[in-house]
């Protein structure tokens, strides 16, 4: 696994609360920074011990093989616990760690306001993580190491991430821009089916679970609405805190009328 590669450096870094998040909100736009040539990079908080179907190993086999299938060069999950991610210092200082390891200009994180609490709290500490990063006196190097950590702390300036967006697609609120996921909408959604113990028709959970065919049809018409915001076929909708900046206003895309 290209994870366990000690220099990697990473351009874009989606943080996430749980494995298959990422497929979900912002695995296209992954493809499509690899396919520009850009290093990707996913870090997910927690490990699936609390999902109702399939174990936390197997939901780890199936997050590197969706890894693969985004041509991510590096992917790691926390020990944070599922269903009860909290923003403490412990848990910011983790992150921070990754973010001097992989020194990402942009971050990816979870849109603030979510049905889940683990979402929704991962949004906060990440941006306090990205925060932490850049200050010179936080000093990871003086914290005891993660068991699951091995060879993360041998990076420790402080880094500042350029950007941060919030990959919005769980919440209902008006993207600040789409990115335009056309062409890799079949491999992103290859990416989530790598999830068998949780997507893949099976008894356990079924009334929990919607089937497989239904994930597809959901999946499309999302990527499809947001797509027709920004006249493309498939989009992901992305929120940014800042304001746009504007050089030529000829080259501003998406149609007015
Ligand atoms: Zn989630």
């Amino acid at each position: 696994m290209p994870s366990e590669a000690a220099d990697f450096r990473a351009d874009v870094l989606a943080i996430a609360a749980h494995r298959d998040d990422v497929e979900q909100t912002c695995g296209g736009t992954l493809l499509r920074m690899a396919a520009r040539g850009l290093r990707t990079a996913i870090l997910d908080l927690t490990q699936g011990e609390a999902g109702t179907r399939g174990t936390a190993a197997e939901r780890a086999r199936e997050a590197e093989e969706a890894a693969r299938v985004l041509g991510v060069g590096w992917r790691q999950a926390l020990d944070l616990p599922d269903g009860a991610v909290e923003n403490t210092l412990e848990n910011r200082m983790a992150i921070v760690r990754v973010l001097r390891l992989l020194r990402p200009r942009v971050v990816i994180l979870p849109y603030w306001q979510a049905r889940h609490p683990d979402h929704a709290i991962a949004a906060t500490l990440g941006y306090e993580a990205c925060f932490l990063s850049g200050l010179k006196k936080v000093d990871t190097g003086a914290l005891p190491e993660r068991s699951s950590s091995v060879g993360w702390n041998t990076r420790t300036e402080p880094h500042r991430p350029f950007k941060i967006v919030y990959a919005s697609l769980y919440a209902d609120v008006r993207p600040s821009f789409i990115v335009d996921i056309t062409p890799f909408i079949e491999q992103r959604h290859l990416a989530l089916m790598a999830y068998r113990s949780q997507y893949s028709n099976q008894s356990a959970g079924s009334a929990l679970f919607v089937p497989e065919e239904e994930i597809r049809e959901r999946a499309f018409a999302e990527a499809r609405h947001y797509g027709l915001l920004a006249g493309v076929r498939y989009g992901e909708p992305f929120v940014q805190k800042e304001v746009g900046l504007v050089d030529d206003l000829t080259l501003v895309p998406v149609q007015s009328l």
